[in-house]
């Protein structure tokens, strides 16, 4: 049977597995998805004993994206933008890495949600791994503005830099999230880790004035601290990263099966087991 995984420390909440099992038992593809919890200093001989012993592909997660990045010997034109990899396919001698993670969220925006990106104006809070994957797929969607903002502005500003040649029509930005001000945003996406700790990102209340969706990356039971603090200050619309979760899923199993799951009776059914407990 053919074996893949998801690799992280820590590893026991992902849902990765029932996500990819669910996809399996909708498509009749046979194969087994199981999860892999390497040693934080043991990664990449975790990935290579796993691949000895059969296995086709992995889906990568906190905190390996950029050693994954590193084992690569080929990459997608995404990976390369963003950096960071969270798919690994091997086949042969090749491990080829992907990110999915923007398509993922490309994807839960206008299919689930049922947004449009085209002449909208976006701000993309943080600088990190998951803001770098994202940030080409969105501009590829005809925004006229993406501002980025990060408590620290270099590095937002490294990234307008990096991602300029490719900005088409869209104006890129940087700024500093305690510079922020608003309103003049319609969409409103939380890249940064700080719902982790339950906090909203320290930005100015007005930025959320009238937006029309305020989406955060990290997904809970309830809203998270970073969707309470925008339907606070105006936001039309809040929605968390689940939908994200299940589409980077799919876009990995494509990779590796040659075939898209339909998502949204998995999305809804791993929804209701969220708010049940
Ligand atoms: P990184 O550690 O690479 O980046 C963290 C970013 O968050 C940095 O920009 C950092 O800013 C910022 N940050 C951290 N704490 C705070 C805070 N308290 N206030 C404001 N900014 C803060 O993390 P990732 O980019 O990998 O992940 C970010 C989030 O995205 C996580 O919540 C993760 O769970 C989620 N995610 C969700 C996915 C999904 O499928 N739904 C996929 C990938 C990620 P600074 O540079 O100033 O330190």
């Amino acid at each position: 049977m053919d074996r893949y995984a998801v690799i992280g420390n820590p590893i026991a909440h992902s849902k990765s597995p029932s996500i990819h099992a669910a996809f399996a038992r909708q498509t009749g593809e046979v194969l087994e998805y199981a999860a892999c919890l390497a040693p934080l200093d043991g990664f990449v001989a975790s990935v290579l004993a796993f691949r000895s012993e059969g296995g086709r592909g992995m889906n990568v997660t906190v905190p390996f994206k950029l050693e994954a990045f590193a084992l690569a010997n080929r990459h997608s034109p995404r990976a390369k933008a963003a950096g960071a990899v969270n798919t690994l396919a091997f086949r042969g001698d090749e491990i080829f890495g992907d990110n999915t993670d923007g398509a993922g969220l490309v994807r839960d925006l206008t299919h689930n949600l049922g947004v449009g990106l085209r002449g909208q104006r976006v701000l993309l809070l943080g600088a990190g791994g998951a803001a770098r994957g994202v940030i080409l797929p969105l501009m590829a969607e005809g925004p006229a503005a993406l501002t980025i903002a990060n408590r620290g502005v270099d590095k937002a500003r490294g990234l307008c830099e990096q991602f300029e040649p490719a900005a088409g029509e869209t104006r890129l930005a940087a700024a500093a999230l305690a510079d922020l001000s608003g309103p003049g945003y319609d969409i409103i996406i939380n890249a940064t880790a700080a719902s982790l700790a339950n906090e909203a990102p320290a930005v100015p209340t007005e930025v959320y004035s009238n937006c029309a969706l305020a989406y955060d990356m990290m997904y809970a039971r309830g809203e998270t601290a970073f969707m309470r603090a925008a339907r606070a200050g105006g936001a039309r619309r809040c929605a968390d990263g689940l939908g994200m979760l299940v589409e980077q899923a799919a876009e990995s199993f494509l990779l590796w099966r040659g075939i898209r799951p339909r998502t949204t009776e998995i999305l809804a059914e791993l929804r209701r087991q969220m708010s049940s407990g």
